[in-house]
């Protein structure tokens, strides 16, 4: 029975997002969605509004197996805590896996147990970064194909606050 967590800043959750989530939830027998919070960074969105979109959306593509929480500390902790051995991640170019390669040697510095896999994105989702949407957001830009619905309306609302 291997075990996944998929976190990030989710802020906000993209399609890009979902299709990693998508991809995971039928590698592993059980993905967990992490929301990391960041008290030095603090998001557009609040942890539980993201929570509850991302739940929505996953309820949405049938996922029975993922589940969605919200986690402030060390994700490695968090994985070590609930039995998880997979760190799921996203890449879409080099910078990405540069990062995201740096990252994956940390965190096994910090836990042995547990093992980074990363997914390259799909072609369509290359351009979708969640600091892009909130910057076109701002400029007045269209975010429908970026998005979902729910997630844009919420972005809208936190926005304009
Ligand atoms: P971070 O953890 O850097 O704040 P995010 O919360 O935006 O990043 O994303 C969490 C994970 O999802 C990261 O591994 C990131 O690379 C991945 N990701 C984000 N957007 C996409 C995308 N469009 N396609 C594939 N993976 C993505």
């Amino acid at each position: 029975m291997v075990k996944a967590v998929f976190p990030g800043s989710f802020d906000p959750p993209t399609y890009g997002h979902l299709n990693i989530i998508e991809r995971g939830a039928r590698l592993f027998d059980s993905l967990e969605v992490v929301i990391a919070v960041n008290s030095l960074k603090e998001g557009l969105l609040p942890p539980e509004e993201k929570k509850r979109l991302v739940e929505n959306e996953v309820k949405r593509m049938g996922l029975g197996t993922v589940t969605v929480t919200i986690h402030e500390g060390l994700v490695v902790e968090y994985c070590q805590k609930i039995g998880a051995s997979v760190l799921l991640r996203g890449v879409r170019t080099s910078g990405d896996y540069d990062y995201e390669l740096e990252l994956s040697i940390l965190n096994k510095q910090l836990s042995k147990d547990v093992e980074t896999v990363m997914l390259p994105t799909e072609p369509r989702y290359l351009v979708l970064r969640s600091s892009t949407i909130k910057e076109l957001l701002s400029l007045g830009g269209d975010i429908s194909e970026m998005v979902p619905q729910e997630v844009e309306e919420s972005l809208r609302q936190h926005y304009s606050k």
